[in-house]
């Protein structure tokens, strides 16, 4: 079975499109949140992302703070800027897309959240310690978490965490518990600017980890253009 994992889209169309060319056929999608917000074509996004087989599809924290459910005072000036930005850009069929995704969802024996399993919208897995305490929040063989925008795969054997960043093309095969992130698709932050996803097997367990190249000039012009904040196309070439 081939589900593609997909994270923090981030309203960026070229990137999303160049993803799903690259995975090419597969059973089903899964997308840990984040569709919308920084990027220039939200609506375009959300419509790509729902044609997809199988979908599941989880809510982010940027996808609640477009629908008015946070508080913008938690968000920096860009960040809140684009929030606005994009709740005048979304269209009402999106809005009720996106109104309707859950914060956690369970899919066989994987946990699906945006954040962490202990708080969905909010927790950055970044630090260890809270990393380990996170693995007390789930219950099934996998638990998948976007939000960082960094691939990574966290084994923890209830003393000490292991994690691995995959290279691309790499293969894994996962170690249980595990807490794996595919990394980000239209807003890398580890100093790759390659859209980054993941090719997950649950039944054998394997992990295929991907980056590709996609025409990040064309998505900078169209945020500069949209009156987005500059900042959000800007650190796309760095991938930062
Ligand atoms: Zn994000």
């Amino acid at each position: 079975m081939r589900v593609l994992i997909i994270s923090d889209v981030h309203a960026n169309l070229p990137a999303l499109e160049a993803v799903l060319k690259d995975a090419g056929s597969v059973d089903a999608v899964w997308c840990l949140g984040d569709l919308v917000d920084y990027g220039p074509d939200p609506n375009e996004c959300v419509d790509l992302v729902r044609k997809q087989p199988n979908l599941v599809c989880l809510l982010g924290n940027h996808d609640a703070a477009v629908l008015g459910r946070l508080d913008l005072s938690f968000f920096n000036r860009e960040a809140s800027l684009s929030v606005q930005w994009t709740q005048q850009a979304l269209r009402d069929d999106t809005r009720q897309f996106l109104e309707q995704l859950p914060e956690r969802i369970v899919v066989g024996s994987c946990t699906l959240v945006h954040g962490s399993p202990r708080n969905p919208l909010w927790e950055y897995l970044l630090d260890l310690s809270v990393v380990a305490a996170n693995f007390a929040h789930f219950d099934t063989t996998y638990c998948l978490v976007g939000h960082t925008h960094i691939p990574v795969i966290f084994h923890y054997d209830g003393e000490w965490i292991e994690w691995v960043v995959p290279k691309d093309k790499e293969a894994v095969t996962l170690k249980t518990p595990v807490i794996a992130n595919p990394g980000s698709v239209g807003q890398p932050r580890d100093r790759d600017p390659r859209a980054a996803y993941a090719i997950f097997d649950p039944e054998a367990g394997t992990w295929e980890f991907h980056r590709v190249e996609y025409p990040i000039d064309q998505v900078q012009e169209r945020i500069i253009k949209a009156g987005l904040p500059t900042y959000h196309a800007r650190r796309l070439s760095e991938g930062v």
